[in-house]
Protein backbone atom coordinates (compact mmCIF):
# COMPACT_ATOMS: atom_id res chain seq x y z
CA UNK A 1 0.00 0.00 0.00
CA UNK A 2 1.28 3.47 -0.37
CA UNK A 3 2.19 5.63 2.32
CA UNK A 4 -0.70 8.63 2.88
CA UNK A 5 1.35 12.14 3.60
CA UNK A 6 -1.38 13.50 5.48
CA UNK A 7 -3.79 12.93 8.16
CA UNK A 8 -6.92 14.39 8.67
CA UNK A 9 -7.41 16.03 11.98
CA UNK A 10 -10.27 17.23 14.86
CA UNK A 11 -8.32 18.86 17.07
CA UNK A 12 -5.16 18.79 18.80
CA UNK A 13 -3.57 19.90 22.59
CA UNK A 14 -0.30 21.06 23.22
CA UNK A 15 -0.19 19.44 26.74
CA UNK A 16 -2.17 17.20 28.57
CA UNK A 17 -1.80 15.47 31.78
CA UNK A 18 -4.85 13.27 31.89
CA UNK A 19 -4.92 10.91 28.66
CA UNK A 20 -1.39 8.48 29.34
CA UNK A 21 1.42 8.99 31.42
CA UNK A 22 3.26 11.96 31.93
CA UNK A 23 2.34 15.13 30.25
CA UNK A 24 1.55 14.10 26.55
CA UNK A 25 0.25 16.00 23.14
CA UNK A 26 -2.66 14.70 22.05
CA UNK A 27 -4.13 14.42 18.36
CA UNK A 28 -7.32 13.32 17.64
CA UNK A 29 -8.10 12.32 14.19
CA UNK A 30 -10.98 13.16 12.31
CA UNK A 31 -14.09 10.56 11.20
CA UNK A 32 -15.78 7.75 12.90
CA UNK A 33 -18.50 5.51 11.52
CA UNK A 34 -18.84 3.26 14.81
CA UNK A 35 -21.46 5.51 15.96
CA UNK A 36 -20.72 4.75 19.82
CA UNK A 37 -24.45 4.95 21.15
CA UNK A 38 -23.40 8.35 23.76
CA UNK A 39 -20.35 9.26 22.18
CA UNK A 40 -18.89 12.37 23.62
CA UNK A 41 -17.10 13.46 20.24
CA UNK A 42 -19.53 13.15 18.07
CA UNK A 43 -17.83 16.67 16.18
CA UNK A 44 -15.13 13.83 14.90
CA UNK A 45 -17.26 11.80 12.85
CA UNK A 46 -17.61 13.07 9.67
CA UNK A 47 -15.10 11.64 7.34
CA UNK A 48 -14.24 15.10 5.46
CA UNK A 49 -14.44 17.36 8.30
CA UNK A 50 -11.48 18.60 10.64
CA UNK A 51 -8.65 19.36 8.63
CA UNK A 52 -5.61 17.75 6.70
CA UNK A 53 -2.66 18.15 7.96
CA UNK A 54 0.36 16.97 6.54
CA UNK A 55 2.86 13.90 8.74
CA UNK A 56 5.65 16.39 8.11
CA UNK A 57 3.30 19.26 9.37
CA UNK A 58 2.26 17.08 12.22
CA UNK A 59 5.89 15.92 13.45
CA UNK A 60 7.30 19.44 13.47
CA UNK A 61 4.60 20.31 15.99
CA UNK A 62 5.78 17.76 18.06
CA UNK A 63 9.22 18.22 17.54
CA UNK A 64 8.59 21.77 18.49
CA UNK A 65 6.67 21.19 21.96
CA UNK A 66 9.01 21.47 25.22
CA UNK A 67 8.25 19.75 28.31
CA UNK A 68 6.26 16.60 26.54
CA UNK A 69 6.34 13.27 27.48
CA UNK A 70 4.76 11.32 24.47
CA UNK A 71 1.97 11.70 22.48
CA UNK A 72 -1.73 10.29 22.49
CA UNK A 73 -3.60 9.97 19.32
CA UNK A 74 -7.58 9.52 19.76
CA UNK A 75 -10.61 10.48 17.42
CA UNK A 76 -12.49 9.88 15.96
CA UNK A 77 -11.10 6.12 14.88
CA UNK A 78 -7.20 6.20 14.28
CA UNK A 79 -7.93 2.84 12.41
CA UNK A 80 -9.65 4.64 9.66
CA UNK A 81 -6.67 6.56 9.10
CA UNK A 82 -4.76 3.85 9.43
CA UNK A 83 -2.24 4.43 6.44
CA UNK A 84 -1.63 7.75 7.86
CA UNK A 85 -1.26 7.25 11.37
CA UNK A 86 0.52 4.11 10.75
CA UNK A 87 3.57 6.60 8.46
CA UNK A 88 3.01 9.52 11.67
CA UNK A 89 3.65 6.69 14.38
CA UNK A 90 6.68 4.99 12.14
CA UNK A 91 8.11 8.37 11.82
CA UNK A 92 8.32 9.80 15.37
CA UNK A 93 9.86 5.78 16.06
CA UNK A 94 12.26 6.60 13.65
CA UNK A 95 12.97 10.33 14.89
CA UNK A 96 13.10 10.27 18.89
CA UNK A 97 12.54 8.22 22.08
CA UNK A 98 8.37 9.40 21.65
CA UNK A 99 5.63 7.61 24.16
CA UNK A 100 2.67 6.73 21.84
CA UNK A 101 -0.40 5.93 22.96
CA UNK A 102 -3.35 5.63 21.29
CA UNK A 103 -7.23 4.78 21.48
CA UNK A 104 -9.04 2.67 18.77
CA UNK A 105 -13.30 1.78 19.07
CA UNK A 106 -11.93 -1.61 17.50
CA UNK A 107 -10.95 -4.39 19.48
CA UNK A 108 -7.18 -5.68 19.27
CA UNK A 109 -8.82 -9.49 18.30
CA UNK A 110 -11.17 -7.43 14.98
CA UNK A 111 -7.81 -5.29 14.83
CA UNK A 112 -5.82 -8.71 14.70
CA UNK A 113 -8.54 -10.09 11.85
CA UNK A 114 -7.58 -7.26 9.51
CA UNK A 115 -4.08 -8.15 8.80
CA UNK A 116 -0.64 -6.68 9.04
CA UNK A 117 -0.63 -3.45 8.13
CA UNK A 118 -3.03 -2.98 11.75
CA UNK A 119 -0.52 -5.23 13.99
CA UNK A 120 2.19 -3.27 12.81
CA UNK A 121 0.47 -0.27 13.77
CA UNK A 122 0.03 -1.57 17.52
CA UNK A 123 3.28 -3.17 17.71
CA UNK A 124 4.72 0.35 17.46
CA UNK A 125 2.49 1.57 20.27
CA UNK A 126 3.50 1.92 23.96
CA UNK A 127 0.13 1.61 25.24
CA UNK A 128 -3.11 0.82 23.06
CA UNK A 129 -6.77 0.94 25.06
CA UNK A 130 -9.02 -0.72 22.97
CA UNK A 131 -13.07 -1.31 22.58
CA UNK A 132 -15.76 1.06 21.86
CA UNK A 133 -17.28 3.37 24.19
CA UNK A 134 -20.27 1.86 26.22
CA UNK A 135 -22.28 4.97 27.77
CA UNK A 136 -23.81 1.78 29.86
CA UNK A 137 -20.55 0.72 31.50
CA UNK A 138 -19.42 4.60 31.82
CA UNK A 139 -16.52 4.16 34.68
CA UNK A 140 -14.31 6.66 36.31
CA UNK A 141 -11.54 4.82 36.17
CA UNK A 142 -8.12 6.14 35.06
CA UNK A 143 -8.26 6.70 31.12
CA UNK A 144 -11.00 5.50 29.93
CA UNK A 145 -15.07 6.21 29.07
CA UNK A 146 -16.11 2.84 29.93
CA UNK A 147 -14.71 -0.30 31.72
CA UNK A 148 -14.99 -2.67 28.81
CA UNK A 149 -12.19 -0.39 27.43
CA UNK A 150 -8.30 -2.33 28.06
CA UNK A 151 -5.54 -1.15 28.74
CA UNK A 152 -2.74 -3.07 26.86
CA UNK A 153 0.61 -2.18 27.39
CA UNK A 154 2.88 -3.27 24.45
CA UNK A 155 5.70 -2.50 25.69
CA UNK A 156 7.60 -2.22 29.38
CA UNK A 157 7.65 1.25 28.93
CA UNK A 158 5.17 2.36 31.31
CA UNK A 159 4.51 -0.92 33.21
CA UNK A 160 4.75 1.03 36.34
CA UNK A 161 1.48 2.46 35.90
CA UNK A 162 -0.11 -0.77 35.77
CA UNK A 163 -1.05 -1.26 39.37
CA UNK A 164 -2.85 2.30 39.30
CA UNK A 165 -5.29 1.62 36.35
CA UNK A 166 -8.39 0.79 38.60
CA UNK A 167 -8.03 4.38 40.22
CA UNK A 168 -11.21 6.36 39.91
CA UNK A 169 -11.18 10.55 39.84
CA UNK A 170 -12.18 13.02 37.29
CA UNK A 171 -9.83 12.56 34.28
CA UNK A 172 -10.18 15.57 32.32
CA UNK A 173 -8.87 19.09 32.40
CA UNK A 174 -10.89 22.47 31.54
CA UNK A 175 -9.44 25.54 30.10
CA UNK A 176 -10.64 29.14 28.34
CA UNK A 177 -9.35 29.89 25.15
CA UNK A 178 -9.21 33.95 24.67
CA UNK A 179 -12.64 34.05 22.93
CA UNK A 180 -14.00 32.92 25.85
CA UNK A 181 -14.92 29.38 24.95
CA UNK A 182 -14.18 26.63 27.61
CA UNK A 183 -12.32 23.31 26.18
CA UNK A 184 -12.37 20.03 28.21
CA UNK A 185 -9.71 17.52 27.05
CA UNK A 186 -10.31 13.61 28.59
CA UNK A 187 -12.99 11.76 30.20
CA UNK A 188 -15.95 13.22 31.71
CA UNK A 189 -18.36 11.84 34.09
CA UNK A 190 -21.87 10.70 32.69
CA UNK A 191 -24.01 13.81 32.43
CA UNK A 192 -21.00 16.18 33.02
CA UNK A 193 -21.77 17.66 29.61
CA UNK A 194 -25.47 18.02 29.62
CA UNK A 195 -25.05 19.81 32.97
CA UNK A 196 -22.14 22.22 31.98
CA UNK A 197 -24.02 23.39 28.72
CA UNK A 198 -27.07 24.19 30.42
CA UNK A 199 -25.32 26.25 33.64
CA UNK A 200 -22.80 27.89 30.79
CA UNK A 201 -25.82 29.07 28.34
CA UNK A 202 -27.00 30.84 31.61
CA UNK A 203 -23.31 32.79 31.57
CA UNK A 204 -23.01 33.20 27.65
CA UNK A 205 -19.76 30.79 27.17
CA UNK A 206 -19.51 28.35 24.96
CA UNK A 207 -18.62 24.99 25.66
CA UNK A 208 -16.02 23.42 23.04
CA UNK A 209 -14.93 19.89 23.58
CA UNK A 210 -11.54 18.74 21.77
CA UNK A 211 -12.85 15.05 22.37
CA UNK A 212 -12.70 12.04 24.66
CA UNK A 213 -11.42 8.58 24.23
S1 LIG B 1 -16.65 6.74 21.05
FE1 LIG B 1 -14.92 6.80 19.62
S2 LIG B 1 -15.18 4.94 18.38
FE2 LIG B 1 -17.16 5.33 19.33
S3 LIG B 1 -18.33 6.61 17.88
FE3 LIG B 1 -17.27 8.00 19.28
S4 LIG B 1 -15.39 8.52 18.22
FE4 LIG B 1 -16.17 6.64 17.26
Amino acid sequence: MSQTSSIRIADRVHATTVLGPGTRAGLWVQGCDLACPGCIAPHTHKAHGGSAESIEAIVEWLEGLRGIDGLTISGGEPFQQMNGVLSLVTRLRHRGDWSIMLYSGYTMEALRRRGEEAMTLIKQLDIFIDGPYQAHRATAMRWRGSDNQRIHFITERHQEWASQLEEEGLWMEARIDDDGTLRWTGVPPPGFIDAMHEHMAHEGLRLRPIAGP
